[in-house]
């Protein structure tokens, strides 16, 4: 716990926000937006400005097999584990500027307002940049911090190929070429606790007018992918009767499942975010339809009622149609640790910022964070809840409270010497 003649260096906002207007440069569409898909040029050329900051402070920089990268400013105890902060520089290929960058940036300016105001933390103070967030080149997504927790394989990860079939062992290994100064470490890094800052990437903290959101839960999600067999026959000639119609029988079980997995609570999620109808001709009655659908809700036990539900619906036969289908992932809810939103609750309220205790919709890095320390997030409000959009819009002002926050919890939890 702090103790209360502490004086907590604050961050300097003009900084934080000159340092996104820079980043927002680094691969600009032109249309306001940003396009730095993991291990891409841009990616690269993301990080080579980071670490320009970082070197004109003398912080050691490391990287991990998977491309995760460590900026580190020593404490009084370099041997105790380190307190973490960081995000992700990667973006969607129509990416804003923010998602990510502010969790980097924010947690930098932890670092460098602790230089500035001349103080020594106990524990070590680590930024962490991880590799491929957004899973838009590389699938699937927070693979960087999946791979340092275990939850998957190096090896797996490496053989991920991108559209154009180049594998993740391959752009690892140019990026690597590009930074060849670069310390190594093992994988698995882990550290006393990991505080990341986000923006919200949804609309809730504007309509409550609150500016920070302490983040106690993501939600659980499952993808399943569902296949419809028909057959296929001529539009023109074909009475209803005899026809085996792929795309009827998915819109018949689809609108089997709204019905049937109607949440009045208005808290599950259900989306077909891919549907591809086979041969996708005007004048074919179509054959196969194939379409994803992305479950999501904060109770394990009711996402993995809807799960059988689905599994149950989408089998047998449907207007004289097969119905298969298969579960494509499955990542349970996590909780994050008490110790930690409560020294974020603390730090929101010492500096007079109106906060509230909230669920992440989305996932992120922290989720598997948590699953080596204690892990928290601090999210802050974007107009209109817009994100993975150009248009991803934040106030300064938010960028600033939400960076005093996370430097005042991070430097809580390393300790100040005295
Ligand atoms: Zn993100």
């Amino acid at each position: 716990m702090l103790k209360a003649q502490t004086v907590l260096p604050l961050i300097n906002g003009g900084r934080l926000i000159e340092r996104h207007r820079s980043m927002a440069f680094v691969g600009a569409t032109g249309r306001g937006g940003v396009n730095r898909q993991a291990l891409s040029v841009e990616d690269a050329e993301a990080r080579q400005l980071l670490l320009s900051w970082c070197s004109a402070r003398g912080y050691a920089p490391e990287i991990d097999p998977i491309g995760n990268l460590f900026i580190r400013r020593a404490g009084k105890q370099p041997d105790q584990p380190p307190v973490m902060t960081g995000s992700h520089l990667d973006t969607q290929p129509t990416g804003g500027n923010y998602d990510g960058i502010f969790g980097v940036l924010a947690g930098l300016e932890v670092l460098e307002s602790l230089d500035d105001a001349g103080i020594e933390t106990e524990r070590s103070v680590e930024l962490v940049v991880w590799m491929n967030e957004e899973g838009s080149r590389f699938a699937p997504a927070t693979m960087g911090s999946a791979v340092s927790a275990g939850a998957m394989t190096l090896e797996a990860a490496l053989n991920v190929r991108d559209v154009t079939g180049v594998s993740v062992q391959q752009a690892l290994e140019d990026h690597l070429a590009i930074f060849p100064e670069l310390g190594r470490r093992p994988l698995g890094s882990s550290g006393r606790a990991f505080v990341e800052a986000h923006i919200e990437q949804g609309p809730i903290l504007e309509a409550e007018r609150r500016k920070i959101g302490i983040v106690n839960a993501i939600q659980g999600m499952c993808t399943l992918e569902v296949d419809i067999t028909g057959f296929e026959a001529h539009a023109g000639t074909t009475p209803s009767l005899n026809r085996q119609d792929a795309f009827v029988a998915a819109m018949v079980l689809l609108e089997r499942l709204r019905s049937k997995l109607h949440d009045p609570a208005d808290v599950l999620r259900f989306t077909v975010g891919r549907f591809e109808v086979s041969p996708g001709s005007s004048n074919t009655v179509p054959g196969r339809v194939v379409f994803t659908i992305d479950l999501r809700h904060p109770d394990v036990e009711y996402m993995l009622r809807c799960c059988e539900t689905i599994r149950a619906f989408a089998s047998g036969t449907i207007e004289r149609c097969n119905v298969n289908s298969r579960l494509l992932l499955r990542s349970d809810p996590v909780q994050f640790a008490t110790s930690i939103t409560e020294e974020i609750r603390a730090a929101a309220v010492r500096r007079n910022i109106p906060h509230m205790g909230m669920l992440s919709g989305a996932t992120h890095d922290s989720r598997y964070a948590s699953f080596k320390m204690p892990t928290g997030m601090i999210f802050i409000p974007c107009e209109k809840g817009i994100s993975h959009n150009e248009a991803e819009n934040v106030d300064p002002q938010d960028l600033i409270a939400g960076a005093q926050v996370l430097s005042d919890t991070v430097v809580s939890l390393a300790g100040i010497s005295s």
